[in-house]
C-alpha cells in the first residue's frame, strides 16, 4: 500500500510512471488509465458493429504501457499490430458522481496517444468471451506525446495519423459519440476519479496494421503531435 507520511519504507523501489509536460520541468504523475472503445460512428462501423448502446464502454491499459520512447518494439504473440490515434485526456482533480459541467474543471491537460493493439488476439479473445486485456495492455502499447496544460480545447479540432507518410486516420474530435465532459462522468459513476487518472477517448475510423521500420505521425490540431518509428 503506498502511503505519503514520512518514515514508511517500501522493500523496494516503488514504480511510478511519470510523463512530460509541455514548458514545465516537473513530470505528471499517472494513476489509473481508461480507454473507451467505439467513441466515433465510421470506427464502430468498421469493426462490424452498429452503436446500440446508450452508455460507452471502458478497458484499461496498465500506466506502464505508456511511453515517451520514439523506437517502439514490435510486440510478441500478434502477427496484427493495429495503430488508433486518440485525443488523451489528464485529470488534476478527482471524485465521483461527477456532472458534465464539473468534469470540464478536473482537466489538466491532453496529450496525442496512439492505443497500440494486437488486433488478432483481441479478436481470439472476444470470439472465446474471455477478457481481452492482453491484446490491449502490454510494453509499450501507448506511446504518447507530452501533455499539454489547456483546457480550453477546440470543439472541432482535427485528429489524424500517417504511416510512412500516408494517411490512414483522419477525422475531427466533434466527431465522437461521447464528448470529454460526458466520458469523465460516466466513469466516475463507476469509479472514483483520482488526480492523475488518464483517459483515452477511442479512435477514429482508418485503423490498420503496423510492421517493423514503420514510421507512425498522429497529431491533433491544438495538441501537438507524436512520432516514433517501429523497431
Ligand atoms: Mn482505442
Amino acid at each position: 500500500m503506498m502511503n505519503q507520511k514520512q518514515g514508511i519504507k517500501f522493500i523496494f523501489n516503488p514504480t511510478l510512471m511519470g510523463l512530460k509536460i509541455k514548458d514545465e520541468t516537473s513530470l505528471f504523475p499517472v494513476g489509473k488509465i481508461y480507454c473507451v472503445g467505439k467513441n466515433y460512428l465510421a470506427h464502430a462501423e468498421e469493426m462490424g458493429s452498429a452503436i446500440e448502446r446508450d452508455e460507452p464502454f471502458f478497458f484499461s491499459k496498465p500506466p506502464q504501457a505508456l511511453t515517451h520512447f520514439k523506437k517502439i518494439p514490435y510486440p510478441p504473440k500478434t502477427n496484427n499490430l493495429h495503430h488508433e490515434v486518440e485525443l488523451v485526456v489528464f485529470l488534476s482533480k478527482g471524485g465521483s458522481n461527477i456532472s458534465q459541467e464539473e468534469a470540464k474543471k478536473m482537466i489538466f491537460g491532453y496529450a496525442v496517444g496512439v492505443d497500440l493493439t494486437r488486433r488478432d488476439l483481441q479478436k481470439q479473445f472476444k470470439d472465446a468471451g474471455e477478457p481481452w486485456d492482453l491484446s490491449k495492455g502490454f510494453d509499450d502499447s501507448a506511446p504518447i506525446s507530452e501533455i499539454v496544460q489547456n483546457t480550453s480545447l477546440l470543439a472541432d479540432a482535427k485528429i489524424s495519423l500517417k504511416v510512412n507518410d500516408e494517411q490512414r486516420q483522419s477525422s475531427n474530435i466533434s466527431e465522437m459519440i461521447w464528448g470529454v465532459g460526458a466520458l469523465i462522468s460516466h466513469l466516475s459513476q463507476y469509479i472514483t476519479l483520482k488526480p492523475g487518472d488518464v483517459i483515452f477517448t477511442g479512435t477514429p475510423a482508418g485503423v490498420g496494421s503496423l510492421n517493423k521500420n514503420d514510421v507512425v505521425f498522429a497529431e491533433i490540431e491544438g495538441v501537438g503531435h507524436l512520432e516514433f518509428t517501429m523497431v
